[in-house]
């Protein structure tokens, strides 16, 4: 990635934005109640940089590892920035991912609640937690299933003592979004949760008018992968 990219980059940011303030007015949501995730998984630091002069200040990341290669130094330059993980966590990474994420969005299982658990006592830092919900029940897909949804944010609480923010979902590639979306503010409220990570590039208005309060953007933003 070069910095001819600076320029496509900025004007993707500048349309995202554009779009999510019709979003919000058209669901007559305040724009400060959604958060645009800026998704910069596979886009170096050249590729970053301009879209942070540009003022954007939450970042998204799907792999540990290359946001501690990539993400480090350019907090050091740049503070305010917070960091979101997006991606799946495997709980030998919980311990690093907890030192650098201010959201986690895929808590999916009790192997990784406990393993966070241990790190937010130890290292004295509280990320927040978002439950991923497997909305299409896709067998490769990460979350948890919706018929165990109630029960697993309940464990996260009762059991592990994890303070959850809210609930995120990744609709099948195939399907309308519309429904998972639903289903995901759905099972949010019943369980006493405020904060939704729903929608991406090509969805995130119609996520927006079903009460999405993270979007998750990459490529409309640092173009395609
Ligand atoms: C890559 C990714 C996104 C962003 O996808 P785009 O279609 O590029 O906007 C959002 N959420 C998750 C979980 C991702 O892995």
């Amino acid at each position: 990635m070069t910095t001819d990219n600076a320029a496509p980059a900025t004007s993707g940011l500048a349309s995202v934005e554009a779009e999510i303030v019709r979003a919000c007015r058209d669901a007559r949501c305040e724009r400060s109640s959604v958060t645009l995730v800026a998704v910069s998984k596979t886009f170096d630091t050249d590729a970053i940089a301009p879209v942070i002069a540009a003022g954007q200040q939450v970042f998204g990341e799907n792999r540990v590892q290359e946001a501690q290669r990539k993400w480090p130094e350019l907090m050091a330059a740049h503070p305010g920035i917070a960091l979101h993980l997006i991606g799946p966590l495997q709980s030998n990474k919980a311990k690093d991912a907890v030192g650098l994420f201010d959201a986690i969005h895929s808590v999916d299982r009790p192997s990784i609640c406990a393993a966070l658990a241990k790190e937010i006592a130890s290292q004295n830092r509280r990320p927040d937690l978002f439950v991923q919900i497997n909305t299409g029940e896709e067998p490769q897909k990460a979350g948890v299933a919706p018929s165990d949804a109630d029960a697993f944010i309940a464990a996260c609480r009762d059991t592990y003592g994890l303070t959850i923010s809210g609930l995120m979902c990744i609709p099948p590639a195939d399907d309308a979004p519309a429904p998972h979306f639903a289903l995901t503010a759905k099972i949010a409220k019943r369980n006493g949760l405020t904060q939704l990570s729903m929608g991406m590039s090509a969805d995130f208005a119609i996520a927006i008018a079903l009460g999405a309060t993270h979007v998750r953007v990459g490529s409309a933003i640092f173009g395609t992968r």
